[in-house]
């Protein structure tokens, strides 16, 4: 017997599995001793709109029979050591997914990526967080999986392509992930399980005879008559092959530079900077919750927008990459330069609930910098990072440290990674903390001012974003909550135009700009996404 049911029930129910399991059989009007009952959830949503906070379920009931499948995706890579081979830049999600889908197309991947893979990536991340030290190439952004390998692993996004999102989905099920996350309306990974995904990943490419370089940064392309014909490596290494996808992500800033020198055509396109913004889980829990403690509901999320002016500038303010129990984490890509982004643990169990708050950056913003032409909007974001570090740096004896060593004396003044932070209230009020709150920022805060640090194209729209916040989430504005600085990586400044159909570069044949950094995908799912587009474009020309 199989039976299908759309419920709206309480959380006690609806996230319980023996209690679902009673509310079903009594719902069939069977009793609580049947054998060989299996439950299966479809679909699952909570809905926190009203004081009684529901969740949506689509569930089938089986008694006596096995559920039915519910994925399409089997994992039946064909063997393609002996086939073309076709390069790919950089193993995130774009990249992966590229080779993946190449090798279902009968083409060998080549992935050339410049940092680790990710177990060796741990040691570089430990070595931010404890020893304020940045490896270029391997990082919270640099390194196998790309900058999602390390992150809160969310898996939604506003692509309307809702059965290509499932098949992403399904092969992260295929490679290891929690089935949970074809159900969940809005599914998350979670640092924690994530890195054993990526590697298996990895194994499903090598299986099938697609090669992987790690430590192997791509330095140069080989272009003739305008078509590309290879990549030269920082070793004096140069590959091959029928075409190249390009999926170096957002924080390549080298790979931009390099194009914009071979007058190879990229564009400044807006991006957004702000900061992050750390709370008490427990207090946005009772906001969205509308009770006291949360008990069996996940770690509550937020998603805000404002609409402010300054200096009758309209631009928007809004929450970016919120992370539910969740750690603020050091994404410099470099020395010198200070980037917060966040990520959470499968259990977002936390105490901390943080958030990127960001604002819209444009063109107007970087015409001081418009002799770099298509670079002025990355030598913006660079400008603001370099800034934070320099104010980090000097005010480090003030410092709040979350650790025993001393800075002062081992740390030598390039590796500082401390992030300026204020208390929400104190940067409303335009007034420097004289205390921070505990953080999940492991390398340590700096006392600052804000509006001092971030432009005032920045800081007075926040400044407004954070009083329209406090009207819509109770609480909201504290000084229980920091801001942390700063969040400058949301997205790409550049763009690397492409043809709508090909997605071959506008000038460069067989040359593929994809995802995050090409500026055509934002988040994990759109750049894999992006990923599987490529490669097929790229199999259609030059495959057969
Ligand atoms: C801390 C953090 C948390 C995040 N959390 C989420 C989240 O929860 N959900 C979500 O959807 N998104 C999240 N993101 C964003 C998400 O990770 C990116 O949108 C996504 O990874 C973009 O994929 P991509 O493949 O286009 O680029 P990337 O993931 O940036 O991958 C690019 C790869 O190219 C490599 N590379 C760069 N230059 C070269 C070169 N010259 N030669 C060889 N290799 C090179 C890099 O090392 C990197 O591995 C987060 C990002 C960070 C940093």
């Amino acid at each position: 017997m199989r039976q299908l049911f759309t419920l709206v029930l309480e959380p006690e129910v609806a996230l319980d599995d023996t209690a679902l399991r009673q509310f079903l059989l009594k719902q069939s009007s069977l009793p609580d001793t049947t054998e060989k009952v299996y439950i299966q959830k479809l679909r699952q949503s909570i809905d926190a709109r009203n004081r009684q906070v529901k969740v949506n379920l689509e569930v089938e009931l089986y008694i006596g029979e096995k559920p039915l499948p519910v994925m399409e995706f089997q994992k039946n890579y064909p063997n393609v050591s002996k086939n073309k081979q076709a390069i790919v830049v950089g193993a995130g999600p774009a990249g992966l997914f590229a080779a993946l889908r190449l090798i279902e197309l009968g083409i060998k991947p080549i992935i050339l990526e410049r940092g680790k893979d990710v177990q060796a990536r741990r040691r570089d991340l430990s070595a931010i967080n404890k020893d304020h030290l940045v490896n270029p190439d391997s990082n919270y952004c640099f390194g196998e999986g790309g900058a999602g390998t390390y992150s809160d692993g969310k898996l939604y996004t506003r692509s309307k392509k809702r059965g290509d999102v499932r098949r992403i989905l399904e092969i992260l099920v295929a490679h290891g992930a929690t089935s949970q996350i074809l159900v969940d309306v809005h599914p998350h990974i979670g640092t924690n399980k994530l890195p054993k995904v990526v590697a298996d990943l990895r194994e499903s490419i090598l299986n099938a005879g697609g090669e992987i370089l790690f430590n192997t940064k791509v330095t140069d392309l080989t272009i003739v008559n305008n078509q590309i014909k290879g990549v030269d490596t920082h070793d004096g290494q140069h590959f091959e092959g029928i075409a190249v996808i390009l999926a170096t992500g957002h924080s390549a800033r080298d790979i931009f530079e390099l194009l914009f020198k071979k007058n190879i055509l990229i564009e400044a396109k807006p991006f957004a900077m702000g900061v992050r913004i750390e709370h008490p889980q427990s207090l946005i829990d009772q906001h969205q919750y509308h009770r006291p403690e949360r008990g069996i509901l996940p770690a509550a999320a937020y998603s805000l927008v404002a609409q402010t002016n300054y200096k009758n500038v309209q631009r928007g303010v809004f929450s970016f990459c919120m992370c539910p129990g969740g750690f603020i984490v050091p994404a410099a890509t470099d020395e010198g330069e200070l980037v917060v982004n966040g990520m959470s643990p499968n259990r977002r169990d936390s105490k901390y609930a943080n958030s990127g708050i960001v604002v819209a950056i444009n063109e107007a913003d970087w015409q001081k910098n418009k002799k770099l032409g298509a670079l002025a909007g990355l030598e913006l974001q660079k400008e603001v990072e370099q800034k934070a570090f320099q104010f980090a740096v000097k005010s480090r004896q003030f410092a709040k440290i979350n650790q025993e060593k001393n800075l002062l004396e081992d740390t030598p003044i390039q590796h500082c990674q401390l992030a300026p932070a204020q208390r929400l209230v104190d940067f409303l009020n335009g007034k420097i903390s004289s205390s921070l709150n505990s953080t999940s920022y492991q390398p340590g805060l700096s006392s600052l001012d804000m509006a001092e640090v971030l432009p005032d194209i920045i800081a007075r729209p926040l400044q407004d974003g954070f009083k329209q916040f406090g009207k819509m989430i109770k609480g909201y504005v504290t000084n229980e909550a920091q801001l942390i600085g700063i969040e400058s990586r949301t997205s790409s400044p550049v763009r690397i135009p492409r043809d709508k159909e090909t997605l071959e570069h506008l000038q460069i044949k067989g040359l593929f700009p994809c995802g995050e950094g090409a500026g055509f995908a934002g988040g994990i799912v759109s750049a894999a996404m992006d990923g599987e587009r490529c490669a097929e474009q790229l199999a259609k020309l030059y495959g057969a």
